[in-house]
């Protein structure tokens, strides 16, 4: 009863690849946002006992998916845009279909030396040493947790209530989550000051690391951002990385948002340092375009992370784990997990690395362009020079104006932008970074605020 009948399969198919084509073809005129209506019963009714129509069960969700701010459009420049690559979507669904196990090497191997040699094609971008390695997760706070928990056992030997933690006020709070998880109270979580540029205040570490020795508390863990999440600024990595040195502290790089820019060359200079880290988190489904819940820890030491996190049962025994290539269950918090290795593997292959190093060079080209254009709108405060592709900016008028301001950007529903809080004040972020935003998008989106601010 479950499994339909071959003309049954080509008729689901068919409808799913026609809705697809549908709406990737309409994204170019899709608004914005769409409000949802006051009354969701429709999409509250329960699993019925009787079966239900395929093409209605579509269209049910088509509605709900219609509903929301349009995150995979051109539009689309709040929080860290990705679009949803086609050849990532499609990658999804063929590695469902096959449904193989990959939390074990054993059961699947080709399929997870592919997975396998993706990981290590990053470790390489990133300079890390011979032994690195990795695993793709669900996303950055997963493998957040990943790596500070490797770093507890490695530096720790466990939970231990003197370790402390060393971040700043724009370390995304993921950090400070994994650190509840894995037994660290928020007193263990130290923020360090930042400059006048928002980066990690190198002084200001050194002094409250040699503090909270002197306290006889044990420091373990820096964090440097390299893209927060505010902003995009990026910390000075090399310099923590040598603080981390030579306080043996494990030095954690947060590049969710940006260490995917480590494929340019100007991203490569802004993360001048990175392969200092014992630790690197990436999203692809950020700043690689690909559909949410991709994430990606890299460790410099492999062997670390799966000290951290192997385990066996009595039920794996007849599985052969005495092999080069990695467990992914050793590596990290899950076992059965779908294989994502495909959603990076096709990308990379089918479209070519140089593709995505020309997108996010347009992405870079293009945040010049709103911070230069915005910078000489006189109703507007641009108070940071981008290290990536945030601009962020807000009324001189103060709170109220900009919030007014937002309102009425995204209240034309052609662009979506989020806002932050900066120096205490209400402020505006534009994010370039989908692969289906371009310059036509980006000079249409500046032409709106230039408008709103003139009339806020
Ligand atoms: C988005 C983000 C995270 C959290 O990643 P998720 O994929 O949402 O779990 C962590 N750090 C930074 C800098 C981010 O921008």
């Amino acid at each position: 009863m479950l499994e339909p009948d071959r003309e049954t399969r080509r008729e689901w198919t068919d409808a799913v690849g026609a809705f697809v084509e549908d709406f990737v073809a309409g994204l170019a005129k899709a608004p914005a946002s769409e409000p949802a209506p006051a009354d969701l019963t429709e999409f509250l009714a329960e699993p019925p006992e009787r079966p239900g129509t395929f093409d209605d069960l579509l269209a049910t969700f088509g509605r709900a998916a219609g509903y929301a701010v349009e995150t995979a459009g051109p539009g689309y420049l709040g929080y860290f845009p990705a679009g949803g690559l086609l050849s990532s979507v499609l990658a999804e669904t063929l590695a469902q279909a096959v449904n193989r196990f990959t939390g074990v090497a054993d059961t699947a191997p080709a399929l997870v030396a592919m997975e396998h040699a993706v990981i290590r094609w990053f470790c390489r971008r990133f300079d890390l040493p011979d032994g690195a390695g990795g695993v793709i997760t669900s996303g950055a706070s997963l493998a957040t947790l990943a790596a500070l928990t490797t770093a507890r056992e490695d530096r720790l030997g466990g939970p231990d209530p003197l370790g402390t933690i060393y971040v700043t006020e724009h370390t995304h709070y993921c950090v400070a989550k994994a650190a509840r998880i894995a037994g660290f109270t928020s007193a263990q979580v130290r923020v360090v000051p930042v400059d006048d540029d928002l980066r990690m205040d190198l002084a200001a570490a050194e002094a409250l690391i040699a503090d909270d020795r002197d306290r006889g508390l044990r420091p373990f863990f820096l964090v440097g951002t390299a893209g927060s999440t505010s902003t995009g600024t990026v910390d000075p990595l090399d310099a923590l990385g040598a603080l981390a040195a030579r306080e043996d502290l494990w030095f954690h790089v947060d590049g969710a948002y940006g260490g995917s820019f480590q494929l340019t060359d100007r991203g490569r200079a802004i993360l001048h340092g990175v392969h200092r880290a014992d630790s690197i988190t990436l999203d692809p489904h950020k700043s690689l375009f690909l559909p949410y819940g991709t994430g990606l820890l890299l460790v410099r030491d492999e062997a670390r992370l799966r000290a951290a996190h192997a385990a066996d049962g009595h039920y794996l025994q007849d599985l052969d784990r005495e092999h080069d290539l990695p467990d992914y269950g050793d590596l990290g918090p899950e076992l059965t997990r779908e294989y994502r290795g495909l959603r990076l593997w096709l990308p990379l292959h089918l479209h070519g690395v140089a593709a995505f190093r020309a997108e996010l060079d347009e992405k870079l080209d293009l945040a010049a362009l709103v911070h230069r254009e915005l910078s000489a709108e006189g109703n507007l405060e641009v108070p940071l020079v981008p290290d990536l592709t945030v601009t962020v900016f807000r009324s001189p008028f103060g709170d109220a104006t900009t919030e007014r301001l937002l309102e009425r950007i995204n209240g034309t529903r052609r662009i979506f932008l989020s806002s932050t809080r900066l120096d205490g004040k209400h402020t505006l972020r534009l994010c370039v970074l989908s692969h289906r935003t371009h310059r036509a998008h980006v000079e249409e989106a500046l032409d709106i605020v230039r408008r709103a601010a003139r009339e806020s």
